[in-house]
């Protein structure tokens, strides 16, 4: 099973060539993006990235951005930590990114990655210097099964802390937290890993956020959690209320885990994903549990454009 993180970027697109991406103030082809290996956050991890998804409505001819100005909105906060200040507001970003998947022709489902950066050729910790933006898109479909449930293993290593290097940040050099609990799970046979906090209490999967079901009410670590703030993690909220499902934000411990009714993940690469089993210890039947499902199909119809209800989210790159 994928993981989000392993994408492989554009590499099953024919007219790869058609591709743009925006680098240092201009939109280029995909293959000439290049930046050099000095740069500040090839060589320490100092950028700040998003990933946000667009979805084609075959019968309407449109590719849908979902939630894209939520996104950038996040990634102005982000940027901050790093000191990362960039000329473009939300919107210009947003106006980049439509050109931008415009110019590149994308009648499919799509992914896009913009990243700030520290842009500064040289060695030394520094963050006062030097800023930039780049955004790439590729096509991409799902990587994490829509119908067969997880099984996942809670990792070995901890999520980072707070006062470590911050989770909500998505701070790139911080995704090795998440790679090595990625890549320990695959590596014992699991489809994806669950953090625990140093504490002991249930942080995040690797890239996704979690909701375990308990009596009836859908329960996720408060974002005090070290959980990133997640935009699917939002997008679940509204489907509940609109569900009428309750739903309660606080600290999990592991164990809960285990006797949890249902598990799903939710983040942007990888959808809403159903989980049948945490270490070994089967979740329910092992099978999407109904709020699983429920929840599933609403977000599916709302991120294509299936649900009159739910357009506010959505930025139509073609217009027809
Ligand atoms: N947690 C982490 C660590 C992530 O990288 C992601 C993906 N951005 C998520 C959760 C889900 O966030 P979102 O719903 O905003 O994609």
């Amino acid at each position: 099973m994928a993981n989000p993180h392993d994408a492989k970027f554009g590499t099953e697109r024919k007219n790869e060539e058609l591709s743009y991406a925006f680098l240092e103030g201009r939109l280029v082809p995909l293959e000439d993006a290049k930046i050099s290996i000095l740069t500040h956050a090839f060589l320490y991890g100092t950028g700040v990235f998003e990933g946000i998804r667009g979805y084609y409505n075959t019968e309407k001819s449109e590719l849908y951005i979902f939630r894209l100005r939520d996104h950038y909105a996040r990634f102005k906060l982000n940027c901050r930590f790093l000191k990362i200040e960039l000329p473009q507001s939300i919107e210009e970003l947003s106006e980049i990114t439509v050109d931008l998947v415009r110019k590149s022709r994308f009648h499919e489902d799509i992914y896009i990655r913009p990243l700030g950066y520290k842009s500064a050729k040289r060695i030394g910790l520094k963050l006062d210097d030097q800023n930039d933006v780049l955004i790439f898109s590729v096509p991409m479909g799902s990587y994490l099964s829509r119908d067969h449930a997880l099984s996942l293993m809670t990792s070995s290593w901890r999520r980072i802390e707070d006062n470590a290097i911050p989770a909500r940040t998505k701070i790139s050099g911080s995704y090795v937290n998440l790679s090595l609990a990625a890549a320990e799970a695959r590596d014992n046979g699991f489809d994806e890993a669950i953090l625990l906090n140093e504490d002991g209490t249930v942080s995040e999967a690797a890239g996704m956020n979690l909701f375990i079901v308990r009596n009836q009410k859908l329960i996720t670590p408060p974002v005090t959690d070290n959980v990133l703030e997640g935009i699917t993690r939002d997008t679940v909220f509204e489907l509940a209320r609109d569900l009428k499902i309750l739903y309660e934000e606080r600290t999990i411990d592991r164990s809960e885990l285990y006797s949890a009714d249902e598990i799903f993940l939710c983040g942007t690469g990888g959808e809403i994903s159903g989980v049948g089993s945490v270490d070994r210890r089967k979740i329910s039947s092992g099978e999407f549990g109904a709020f699983t499902k429920q929840i599933q199909e609403i977000y599916f119809q709302a991120v294509r454009g299936m649900n009159s209800r739910y357009k506010k989210w959505l930025t139509p790159v073609w217009n027809v």
